[in-house]
């Protein structure tokens, strides 16, 4: 086989890393035992990414784009439009979406941004949805977890964060950003309120006190936006492209760029999701898909934790489940690094690996941050992986005579 027609796109969100002391000074990749991404890795080729560009600290939803070969400085609107397509939601073209943490809220002061991390916010957010402040029609749609997505029919998108970003603080006044949104600004505060004495009465936060669990009383909203007018993934590089993601940001972008997005049992967007269930579907897709969009979740999380062991144990697990089916073009990078030394993300590029039929291998060895540094794809921007890939499918038209 010349090339391979078909791509697995696997993201492991937030993989890259910092050396760790704990782990002899390596990375959390770097220390993981990995014969299969070692063996691809030897096989094929690596290097750098760098998700939006040479800097800049992404976030996941920038650089999601960025790595589907949108540019996210020309079609990033905001995370709030993207989480409310993956919760499902049909959004209009004029509907202000934002990210919605269920939050605790004790004395005036945010206790917990994840309410303890509870399971299932639907009950609560039950009696919200469809509510009327001042000519704004409020939707509430529940996502994984403590997430959500709050809609306004009827508002303007230049409001800044009701999420102080931090305990100890309170609940921010949502602001406008320009005269137009002052009414707006206001709609949503009164809302608020309105939307935490009632979840702050509701019989499921009473039973939460007395079980001594901090009550899920408040809306922290972010990231407020407009939906994006984006053309399709498949108009773009005219692959038919299917996801598998548990996240709503994920699936949000993945819905949003036209990809069909696949369910699988056990997959929960956290280190205990089922690995082997998300590859076994993802080599299903490809009988039918050309693109299948892989995204695992635990690497993000974990970073986020400071967890560097747990980390890299996370990793040799991926490595253990990880199946491709034979001929193939294997693509394995991440969104942005989450170094655990400082529990957020930073601007380190991220190391790639390709392999199929069609790579040119280099003289790399192993999969890390360290090793792709001399890999021979060299240090990209995101937006040019999805070119490269093309051209490893012969799919590029010539430029020129
Ligand atoms: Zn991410
Ligand atoms: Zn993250």
């Amino acid at each position: 086989m010349e090339t391979a027609s078909k791509v697995l796109f696997l993201v492991m969100d937030g993989l890259g890393d910092r050396p760790v002391a704990g782990l002899g000074g390596r990375t959390p990749l770097e220390a993981a035992h990995k014969p299969k991404f070692n063996h691809f890795a030897f096989h094929g080729a690596t290097g750098l990414v760098d998700p939006v560009t040479r800097g800049i600290c992404p976030g996941s939803d920038t650089s999601h784009l960025a790595l589907f070969g949108y540019d996210p400085f020309q079609f990033y609107t905001g995370r709030g439009p993207l989480e409310a397509v993956g919760c499902g939601f049909d959004a209009k073209p004029t509907d202000v979406c934002l990210r919605v943490n269920l939050g605790t809220v004790e004395n005036g002061v945010v206790t917990d941004r994840r309410a303890g991390r509870i399971e299932d916010i639907r009950p609560l957010l039950e009696g919200l949805n469809g509510t009327k402040v001042q000519g704004i029609t409020f939707f509430l749609r529940p996502g994984i977890g403590y997430r959500g997505a709050l809609v306004m029919r009827g508002g303007e998108a230049a409001i800044s964060d009701g999420d102080p970003h931090s305990t100890g603080l309170p609940p921010l006044a949502v602001k406008s950003l320009v005269p137009k949104a002052k009414k707006t600004a206001v709609a949503l505060n009164s809302f608020l309120e309105k939307a935490h004495r009632h979840l702050d009465n509701h019989p499921l936060n009473k039973e939460r006190a007395k079980l001594g669990l901090p009550k899920a009383n408040y809306l922290l909203v972010r990231g407020a936006g407009v939906l994006p007018s984006i053309p399709s993934f498949h108009r773009r590089w005219n692959l038919r492209a299917s996801a598998i993601a548990a996240g709503g940001l994920y699936r949000g972008i993945a819905r949003l760029l036209g990809m069909h997005i696949i369910d699988v049992a056990g997959a929960t967007g956290t280190p205990t999701t089922d690995v082997r269930a998300k590859f076994a579907a993802a080599g299903e897709a490809l009988r039918t898909f050309d693109f299948v969009f892989l995204h695992i979740k635990g690497t993000d999380v974990l970073g986020h934790d400071g967890k560097a062991n747990e980390k890299k144990q996370f990793i040799e697990r991926i490595d253990r489940e990880l199946s491709v089916p034979a001929g193939t073009l294997f693509v394995a990078t991440a969104d942005h690094s989450t170094p655990c030394s400082l529990k957020a993300h930073s601007a380190d590029p991220v190391p790639l690996l390709i392999h199929g039929p069609s790579v040119r291998s280099d003289a790399v060895r192993e999969f890390s941050e360290r090793a792709a540094a001399h890999g021979g794809l060299g240090r990209l921007r995101g937006i040019e992986l999805l070119p490269e890939i093309l051209g490893l499918l012969g799919r590029t038209p010539k430029y020129g005579e």
